[in-house]
């Protein structure tokens, strides 16, 4: 395969790029535990867009894993996690936002930077805003969940260098929040760079 694009995204920056049918992106967790939230739209029609709950339902399975095929909300295949050498990746836990940012942490939070904001910025040069934000995949953020349903967002199982590939089943615009969060241990409070590369 030959690279197309080999980029790294800042600490707490948004990306978008477009990945085309039967390329294949690869993320790296540049420095680890660092999440990647991501949204995944048709590039054809984006009303066509990643759907947590199909692809849940579809592999009966909370996690994402090598093999995991990423479902649209019409149901069809977007991309496939062709590789991965993290144990599992999250899909349930959502994005950050200034607005969450204070409930969980205080008023004092409200100014710092989110995910939201970097989605929103990276969709506005498509013409998309809030109503076009669904629940996303947050790659190697570590968000177990124990036997009586709850949820956590506790240190990370990723590594430094640990990746994640993705072959696109269709054309894709793919949208990315490198997570500027620094209250929880989802980026092991220290945000920082990751890479992507696209090779077709
Ligand atoms: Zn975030």
């Amino acid at each position: 395969m030959t690279t197309l694009l080999d980029t790294v995204v800042p600490a707490r920056a948004p990306w978008s790029a477009v990945v085309r049918q039967g390329d294949v992106l690869t993320i790296v967790d540049l420095e680890g535990n660092q999440a990647v939230d991501f949204l995944l739209y048709a590039l054809a029609d984006d009303a066509e867009r990643y759907s947590a709950q199909d692809t849940i339902a579809a592999q009966g399975n909370i996690f994402l894993k090598t093999g995991a095929v990423l479902l649209s909300n019409e149901g069809r295949p977007m991309a496939t996690v062709t590789a991965t050498n993290v144990a599992y990746h999250d899909t349930i836990g959502g994005a950050c936002s200034c607005e969450s940012n204070t409930l969980r942490y205080g008023h004092h939070t409200k100014s710092q930077h989110a995910c939201v904001e970097n989605f929103l910025q990276a969709n506005a040069r498509h013409d998309r805003g809030k109503r076009d934000m669904v629940s996303n995949i947050n790659w190697f953020m570590n968000v177990p969940v124990e036997a009586d349903g709850a949820l956590g967002i506790v240190d990370g199982i990723s590594a430094p260098g640990l990746h994640v590939d993705l072959r696109a089943e269709m054309d894709l615009v793919v949208v990315v929040s490198n997570c500027p969060q620094i209250n929880n241990p989802c980026n092991g409070f220290n945000p920082t760079p990751v890479r992507m590369v696209v090779a077709g």
